[in-house]
């Protein structure tokens, strides 16, 4: 016969107490009679040539019971539209080689589990469902059993080329990239005879790798530029003046449980509080610092969008080689002279602010209520406004995400671009909403939703232009 057995760890799982040994679980694609009627031979070079096509996962669809024999028969229902191509593939090539195949029964693709008298229950009623992988095709010819790899002969190459041009890239290996190299297999085992197969699935490669280099490159700055900024906050915050808003809280609402009053008072105070705490920091000299801090964030995001965007620009149009020294050091010069970024980095500050005084308003209140000591409190406050996720983090890299975003769009919109696609980052971090938005695919520039969409979103636009403009930037 030529058949498939499920993996050794899931064929132990399948077998049942007194039924068909583990080792011997399979699944019949075409059963050939006598093994004296058979040449070995043939059939092993059929089932090596039936090889040649991607492994595959059936599904297992339920139970049945055989019944028409000497015994019952109780076996897994198996369901794959691969099993069918492969079922109908085998005839046709046992046909081929002149081997017959009995006709006395139908096919229904299934595994047998055990042999059961008639009036024998059975040992289970109900088989969930689950996944099968099948990953080599067997001739059994008597006890002696073959196994063929399933491999299609595009894969390996299809695989190489991909590599290839992921190392043209010079970009990292992430979650997304191993996924394209799948896609791309997938798609140069459907097209082998396409001759441009493997130079597309090469520029795959390279694109993948290109996207994985940017969104590396925008991480690493992002990091940098949280750094500064913590750099210019962490000054701004003094213990003295965290403890004089403490005691100014505990004076308003009363040290004695009794004395608190309600819920909403405590917590109400405690935001007010907050408020002060950080408007006072507003005050502080040191706060240019943190302006200029923000307002450079702002100018690096639109910056890496502006050369992202001509990147990915070279990219769709398979130019290779962008010279990202001179491209940063145009696009951060051009940002020099922007005073909108100063008018938008004082809209982020306040909303940095903002952010700091409502996550120190909690803490104050929950101290509050849970009873916490005066140094307790004091404690807390400083954790909250120091830590490493805190407010600031927050809205450095939502103010640079949507700086890039804005600097990519100035860009496509200063080159007339019409169309604009919608790329999700794939490392994980992306939402539902930049699924639907990259299937909106292309949008009208001016109908695309505005990125980022979430919270550490690295989703981002993608579009053609002309590269003319750029010249000095490409190698
Ligand atoms: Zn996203």
């Amino acid at each position: 016969m030529i058949a498939l057995y499920p993996p050794p760890d899931l064929a132990a799982e399948l077998a049942l107490e007194g039924g068909l040994p583990a080792e011997d679980l399979h699944v019949t694609v075409a059963y050939l009679g006598h093994a004296d009627d058979v040449d070995a031979e043939a059939l092993r070079s059929v089932v090596a040539d039936l090889a040649e096509r991607r492994p595959f996962t059936a599904k297992i669809a339920g139970l049945a019971r055989f019944t028409g024999g000497e015994q019952d028969v109780l076996v897994a229902l198996i369901d794959s539209p691969d099993l069918e191509d492969l079922r109908r593939g085998t005839l046709d090539a046992l046909h081929e080689r002149g081997i017959r195949v009995p006709r006395d029964h139908g096919y229904t693709a299934h595994l047998s589990l055990t042999y059961l008298d008639p009036d024998e229950p059975p040992p289970l009623d109900r088989l969930a469902p689950r996944n099968v992988p099948f990953t080599t095709l067997s001739a059994v010819h008597g006890t002696d059993r073959t196994d063929s790899r399933l491999e299609h002969p595009m894969e390996q190459p299809a695989r190489e080329a991909f590599a290839a041009g992921w190392a043209l890239s010079g970009g990292p290996m992430t979650e997304r990239v191993r996924t394209a190299c799948e896609t791309a297999v997938d798609l140069a085992v459907e097209n082998p005879d396409d001759p441009g197969t493997l130079k597309a699935t090469i520029d795959l490669g390279r694109l993948e790798g290109m996207w994985a280099l940017l969104f590396q490159r925008r991480n690493d700055l992002l990091a940098d530029q949280t750094r500064q900024v913590r750099g210019t906050w962490l000054p701004l915050i003094d213990r003295i003046s965290v403890a004089a808003a403490v005691d100014q809280l505990r004076a308003v609402l009363g040290v004695s449980e009794a004395d608190r009053g309600r819920r909403d008072d405590i917590r109400a105070a405690a935001k007010a509080a907050a408020r002060a705490l950080l408007q006072a920091i507003a005050g502080l000299t040191g706060f240019g610092k943190l302006r200029s801090a923000l307002r450079d964030v702002l100018a690096a995001g639109r910056a890496e969008g502006t050369v992202e965007a001509v990147a990915i620009a070279a990219e769709r149009a398979s130019r290779i080689g962008l010279d990202w020294e001179i491209a940063f050091r145009d696009a951060y010069r051009a940002m020099d002279n922007l005073d909108d970024l100063w008018a938008s980095a004082d809209g982020w500050l306040a909303r940095t602010l903002d952010g700091a005084a409502s996550e120190l308003g909690s803490v104050l209140a929950d101290g509050m209520e849970g009873g916490l000591t005066r140094d307790e409190l004091i404690d807390a406050a400083m954790d909250v406004l120091t830590a490493d996720d805190a407010a600031v983090a927050f809205t450095v890299d939502w103010a640079m995400t949507t700086a890039a975003d804005e600097g990519a769009l100035a860009l496509y919109r200063a080159e007339g671009v019409l169309q604009i696609d919608i790329i999700t980052a794939g490392d994980g971090r992306v939402c539902s909403a930049c699924i639907d938005a990259e299937a909106g695919s292309p949008w009208h520039i001016g109908d695309q939703p505005r990125m980022p969409l979430h919270p550490n979103c690295r989703c981002c636009y993608s579009a053609d232009v002309s590269l003319a403009h750029f010249a000095n930037w490409l190698l």
